[in-house]
């Protein structure tokens, strides 16, 4: 990335503390146009704007009514009697739900919701100690009298000793809430809460101060920086910058390293790869950019930049998602990205939302809104229904079963991160920089809309008319003159370039053809420059721009290091990656459809299908395993129709199965399996998820935590045992054991030892003349027997002592029918 010489220069500028506001030579170069500016009017986003302001957010808010989640604020207040309901960072859900509202209250009148709302801030108040602290779990649990029922906040009774505590955590999405809140209604009800609990973190957090920590889980820093700009208070935006340098450093801590898993395992300025739980990781480089832009110092944002590489060359989904895995909700090892166990929190797609466009207001570069532009249309709205009123936690890339969006969640995160993203959209449309004398505007993302920017002080309203996503064309009308010369810069999506993401993690086998560009009917010819054309002109009232970015069916492939996605083909069209769910093929599984490049395929636009949206029709291949005559098996073909939707509107619809990852050779393809002894027999376990036993698929380590896989934790060092009934009769003479062990990650082992059975009536007898029992890691065990005719075979299992184990695969040799 180059640096705005602006900002270097800058960086060594002393920085002088503000009377009343933020100093705004101390911001982002480039500055976002508010969502207040822009008003869409397409039949994509608009639709979804006003689900989020009449469905998302009342039923939001009706859910925290349900779950005590506002009640607690009451009890916390004195207000209520009852105990703390929920888990103890739940007071953060209320908060995002209220910053959402407060956009909606920008943008209209709603006296019912700002009554409403202000009701909510009365509680909140109540539920404020003298001092400030705001944190209802642990108020709540002081309060309680001897010999009631307590809810126990992690930690223990002292403010601030649990480093997972989620205090300062909470607080952060208050001061989000309470800026968004004031600015919307000029009320100081809730600000007034915000800034008397920051002025507590402040007096009680520093590097000289009794707490000298960081959070245990990043976005207190976002949220000060936000009440720094409005109030220009200087400490907030030491603490906050504080509560970054801190990160990392393990001299004079009070709880000791909270390590990778909340990206404290270096100073922030030093680290380099994306790490740990992927929300915390980023909220802080959303931070970092913040808190570099309000310094001044490049140093974060040059950290922040290398972790981006790292993420966008080894660590992304091709739908835009982070954070690969669930053990802990964050990042994986590079290239490790499966498809039907991909965690890709939508808070995650949130969190990378902002910080690409930090990124963006930094350096005024494509690419950051290339990254933006592929979370926001894909992974970050697949979290939502079409209705608004469901959700998706993880976001995975495949399924088998059917899956459906819950109504809510114990952590509903994800939910209240909708209800204030959402309304917030029209912010990312347009952005503008007045540095230097000539002013540019940027038009980031193509959407229908009306709107009035301020440009050096001068009103420019500009119209777009697009029917983006589903058509590449986009026509921008200039409706009031300018007086100066402004730079219109348009941003050419990498889909319109033939560059799927920075860095080629995913590429296109074909590239499109070059966009066209005319003002007011004449060709403009300009070539592409940090992911942009510029236009530079006086503008007048009239003028129109029109650009058209072919928008062809495109193949999308992986780097070859993605081993999940070898020899497979994802399907994009504009900004849009589409999926296949098994109501839209006859093909009897997803996984053995193979799409060949020759195969032709067509982007139509159904406006009878889940609302209206694109669509992908071809003939794919489908694969089935047959027998030969000689035994053996040939992999068979069949063609067979299929249509593809956008992922974002995936399981709004009573299907069987999903995936975006397809074969595209036969290397891709994983056709159903031809029936063995085993895949026909009955499974039993001790314990565990027997179907993993015979599902026929291959690990690819004892550790594969992506394939499915029977485990007997929590149990440990116990004999366990699994048990196949045959579908009949059959002479078996051997079998093959693949064990799970996830050492370096969880606490299953192969085993201590392990034997054979067959059934003989009602016993269970040991197999004739074994030749081993092995205990060999990632890789088959095999066994062979004297051959015996049985119905049933049975392995007894004895665990490590204080280990507990699993099995991946169990196969059977034999005489196959
Ligand atoms: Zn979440």
């Amino acid at each position: 990335m180059h640096f705005r010489s602006s900002i270097l220069a800058a960086a060594a500028v002393v920085l002088i503390s503000s009377a009343a506001r933020a100093d705004r030579s101390h911001e982002y170069p480039v500055r976002p146009v508010p969502f207040t500016a822009v008003e869409v009017a397409d039949g994509f986003w608009a639709p979804r704007l006003e689900t989020s302001r009449e469905t998302t957010i009342p039923y939001c808010f009706e859910k925290c009514e349900e779950t005590d989640r506002i009640a607690n604020f009451a009890r916390a207040g004195g207000l209520q009697d009852g105990k703390f309901e929920g888990i103890y960072f739940n007071d953060s859900d209320l908060y995002k739900i209220i910053e959402g509202a407060a956009y909606v209250l920008t943008l209209e009148k709603n006296p019912k919701l700002d009554a409403y709302v202000d009701s909510i801030i009365a509680k909140i108040a109540a539920a404020q100690e003298d001092d400030g602290y705001l944190y209802t779990s642990r108020t709540i649990f002081l309060a309680a009298k001897e010999g009631e029922e307590r809810y126990h906040p992690p930690g223990g009774e002292p403010r601030w000793s649990a480093p997972g505590g989620h205090e300062l955590y909470c607080v952060g999405h208050l001061y989000e809430a309470a800026v968004a809140h004031h600015k919307a209604t000029g009320k100081r009800n809730l600000l007034d809460v915000a800034t008397k609990n920051a002025d507590l973190i402040c007096r009680t957090f520093g590097p000289d101060k009794k707490e000298n920590w960081p959070p245990g889980h990043q976005e207190i820093e976002i949220g000060l920086a936000r009440l720094y700009r409005l109030t220009g208070k200087q400490e907030y935006l030491d603490t906050a910058k504080f509560f970054l340098d801190a990160r990392g450093r393990a001299e004079g801590r009070k709880f000791g390293l909270f390590g990778k898993y909340s990206q404290d395992h270096r100073p922030v300025v030093e680290q380099e790869h994306a790490v740990g739980h992927a929300v915390r990781a980023a909220y802080m480089y959303a931070g970092m950019a913040d808190i570099a832009a309000l310094v001044q110092d490049p140093s974060y944002v040059k950290a922040i930049d290398r972790i981006w590489n790292d993420v966008v060359r080894t660590k992304l989904y091709v739908t835009g998602g982070i954070g690969a895995a669930g053990g802990h909700e964050g990042f994986g090892d590079p290239y490790d990205l499966p498809n039907r166990v991909a965690y890709c929190e939508t808070c995650a797609s949130i969190a990378n939302v902002y910080w690409n466009h930090r990124l963006f207001c930094f350096t005024g570069e494509g690419k950051y809104i290339d990254i933006m532009e592929r979370t926001l249309y894909n992974a970050l709205l697949s979290g939502v229904s079409l209705q608004g009123n469901t959700f998706f936690y993880p976001n995975p890339l495949e399924t088998e079963g059917r899956r459906s969006r819950a109504p809510w969640f114990g952590c509903a995160c994800c939910p209240s991160n909708i209800s204030r993203f959402i309304p917030s959209m029209p912010g990312y449309v347009y952005a503008v920089d007045e540095e230097g004398d000539r002013p540019t505007v940027y038009v980031n993302l193509y959407v229908a809309s009306d709107s009035t920017l301020t440009v050096q002080g001068e009103k420019l309203r500009m119209k777009q008319a697009t029917n983006y996503p589903w058509d590449g064309r986009a026509a921008i009308t200039i409706d009031s003159d300018t007086t100066g010369n402004v730079t219109l810069k348009l941003r050419i999506p990498g889909w319109a370039r033939g560059e799927a993401t920075p860095g080629g993690l995913y590429q296109f086998v074909d590239i499109p053809e070059r966009f066209t560009l005319s003002v007011n009917g004449a060709r403009v010819e300009s070539k592409v420059s940090d992911g942009y054309v510029r236009i530079d002109r006086t503008w007048k009232k009239g003028d129109r721009v029109e650009l058209t970015l072919p928008m062809p069916v495109q193949r999308v492939i992986a780097d070859r290091a993605i081993h999940e996605d070898r020899g497979k083909v994802a399907l994009q069209r504009g900004p849009i990656v589409y999926c296949i769910e098994g109501v839209d093929t006859e093909a009897k599984s997803l996984p053995g459809l193979m799409i060949e490049d020759d195969v032709e395929l067509t982007g139509k636009f159904d406006a009878d299908l889940l609302g209206g949206v694109g669509t992908i029709e071809g003939i794919a291949q489908e694969t089935r395993w047959v027998k030969g005559e000689d035994g053996g098996k040939t992999l068979a073909r069949l063609p067979m129709a299929f249509r593809a939707i956008p992922y974002c509107v995936w399981a709004h619809r009573d299907a069987e199965g999903m995936a975006i990852w397809l074969g595209r050779t036969t290397e891709g393809v994983r056709p159903d399996p031809l029936p063995t002894i085993a895949s026909t027999s009955t499974a039993r376990a001790s314990k565990g998820d027997v179907a993993a036993l015979n599902d026929q698929r291959e690990p690819r380590t004892s550790g594969d935590h992506a394939n499915r896989f029977l485990h007997w934790w929590p149990s440990k060092g116990n004999l366990e045992w699994v048990e196949y009934k045959f579908a009949a009769p059959t002479k078996v003479n051997a079998v093959e054991v693949y064990w799970f062990d996830d050492t370096g990650r969880g606490q299953c082992r192969i085993p201590e030892s392990w034997k054979l059975f067959y059934r003989d009536g009602e016993a269970w007898k040991p197999v004739a003349r074994p030749s081993e029992f092995g205990c060999t890691i990632d890789t088959y065990n095999r066994t062979t027997f004297e051959p015996v005719t049985t119905d049933g075979l049975r392995i007894e299992v004895q665990s490590q002592e204080g280990w507990a184990g699993g099995i991946h695969e169990w196969k059977i040799e034999g005489e196959e029918k």
